[in-house]
């Protein structure tokens, strides 16, 4: 039998990293508990590039693109996110699973408010990270922390 395990990647920030723009983290110990057995492979795109605690971001919908900009200085940082989650990627090409953060800009897939310039929400989508990976990973199913979390099931970002 194989003993090399199964590789997951997991948002960092549920694993218990103080990651987070604020400085916290939202970790899921329900999360570690049902990954034993797999190699976990933490990620977190925000934090290496704008450390922690930084200033909040926020997906847009910009020109019917969709952009990620911070939220005081209104600076367009999708260009360096994409680099970094692409890099990630590149130094992980095969992985088995994918546990992402509920509503993140960077982690959130199919939860995380879309705003328009005026900062209202005008839909749902996926964030950066999870659009990247989404393409990236072929037939890896991305979950969301949401379905591992027994407790707070309305806890936001
Ligand atoms: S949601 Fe993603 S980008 Fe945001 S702190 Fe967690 S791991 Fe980092």
């Amino acid at each position: 039998m194989s003993s090399v395990k199964k590789k997951v990647i997991v948002s960092a920030c549920i694993l218990g990293e103080h990651c987070r723009y604020d400085g916290k983290t939202k970790q899921i110990r329900e999360i570690t508990q049902a990954l034993q057995g797999y190699e976990i492979i933490p990620f977190c795109p925000e934090a290496p590039l704008f450390g922690t605690p930084r200033e909040r971001i926020n997906l847009l919908h910009v020109k019917g693109k969709k952009r990620v900009v911070t939220d005081e200085t209104k600076r367009d940082v999708t260009k360096v996110l994409e680099e970094e989650i692409l890099s990630f990627i590149k130094l992980h090409p095969q992985v088995d699973r994918i546990v992402l953060k509920s509503k993140s800009p960077s982690c959130g897939y199919g939860t995380t408010p879309i705003l328009n310039e005026k900062k209202e929400v005008v839909g749902t989508g996926s964030g950066i990270a999870a659009t990247l990976m989404k393409k990236a990973y072929e037939g890896i199913i991305i979950e969301d922390e949401l379905r591992f979390r027994t407790h707070n099931p309305n806890e936001s970002d």
